[in-house]
């Protein structure tokens, strides 16, 4: 039995013909940009999440940096004003701080996945302004504790929400516990496009049209532009295939926790490895599901002769990139190095069967370092 990582044809398929019929119906429309499409899908979106606004854009990678540099700008923030990123995650998430004009300032990671915030406080100097929690593989950040650092400091949060899209903390949305949130609806995020697309999720009215007037070539009104903007929108069809995804979110993400069920439930072969946080797996929406793995390139190739496909997310903390390497290298993170060494990611999707599930369990239960 093949099992691919990540079926995204499959998931596609789902959907039909309903996407194609929107697709379709947009294209007759001659309105590809800026039209009824996204409108409806930014509400619906803002609904879903439970903030006043939405406003989506190009990519994820610009739902971060627009947000930031619109709190930059509205309050005052100096160039190299510091922002704390975990130093595990993906490079977006830094590279926006960059973006900027910001200064990223690495925290390690705990057995969440998330930043520790046993170790927030000692990072925080005169110069920081903001915090961006990143709900990695889907497991939301402790929002409540993060929120109380960030109220005692003034700083303010945004939340990178990239792998976290329905995921829920103390039954509130993530995306609507920071100042803004950030989304992507890369194909392979729990709600994709198919192609490119992203969002900010906030409650604020003066930030949400900054960003919209940044988005939008720093154009309050067309052709008169009153700051350094760029283009980021999200189209006509993507907002159509997006608004139809998005009403069957919770039950994909359900299906996901299932899956993740299974694995807790029937790994028990700890040579190869250990399941990630409780045996309650309804805390995480699964974008992921990260195996931690001692002999991982063994374990994967394994794996792989059993047809059974894995990826790693990710092979190489921040503070060891190239890009990263000679400002901070020189910097210990060993939850986040440990992950890099460690983590596999193993098959997961709301279009996996549970007996694709118990098989890989059972062939995991068989390995032998
Ligand atoms: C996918 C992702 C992004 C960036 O999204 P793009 O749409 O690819 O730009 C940012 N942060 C995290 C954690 C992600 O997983």
């Amino acid at each position: 039995m093949h099992i691919p990582f990540l079926d995204i044809e499959k998931i596609t398929q789902k959907y039909q013909p309903h996407l194609s019929e929107a697709i379709v119906a947009t294209i007759n429309s001659g309105w590809y940009l800026n039209g009824k499409n996204v409108k409806e899908f930014e509400n619906s979106f803002a609904q879903y999440i439970g903030t006043s606004y939405c406003i989506s854009v190009g990519n994820g990678l610009d739902a971060l940096t627009l947000a930031l540099t619109a709190m930059k700008q509205l309050e005052n923030w100096n160039d190299g004003d510091e922002v704390i990123v975990p130093a595990f995650t993906f490079i977006a998430t830094a590279e926006a701080v960059n973006r900027s004009g910001l200064t990223p300032i690495f925290i390690d990671i705990d057995n969440n996945f998330t930043l520790d915030l046993r170790n927030c406080e000692q990072l925080i100097t005169s110069k920081t302004r903001a915090i961006i929690p990143v709900h990695l593989y889907g497991k939301p950040c402790n929002m409540r504790i993060l929120k109380k650092i960030a109220n005692n400091y003034g700083l303010k949060i945004l939340e990178d929400a990239a792998q976290a899209h329905g995921a829920q903390f103390e039954n509130k949305r993530i995306g609507s516990w920071g100042d803004a949130a950030a989304f992507s609806f890369y194909p392979g995020k729990n709600l994709g496009a198919l192609g490119d697309g992203g969002a900010v999720t906030t409650n604020n009215e003066k930030l949400a049209k900054h960003i919209q007037i940044l988005a939008n070539y720093g154009a309050e009104n067309k052709y008169y532009h009153t700051y350094q903007g760029c283009n980021s929108r999200l189209d006509e069809i993507q907002a159509a295939v997006l608004s139809i995804k998005l009403t069957q979110l919770d039950y994909d993400n359900k299906r996901r926790q299932e899956i993740a069920q299974i694995y807790a439930t029937h790994i028990n072969n700890t040579a190869a490895g250990n399941i990630p946080y409780t045996r309650d797996t309804t805390q995480s929406v699964f974008h992921i599901y990260p195996f931690m793995s001692p002999t991982r390139e063994k374990l994967q190739s394994y794996l792989a002769r059993h047809d059974i496909e894995t990826l790693i997310h990710y092979p190489l903390a921040l503070h060891k990139q190239i890009v990263y390497n000679k400002s901070y290298g020189y910097l210990s993170f060993p939850y986040a190095e440990r992950a890099a060494k460690e983590e596999l990611s193993l098959p997961i999707s709301p279009v996996m069967t549970n007996d694709e599930a118990l098989y890989i369990t059972e062939i995991i239960n068989k390995f032998i370092p």
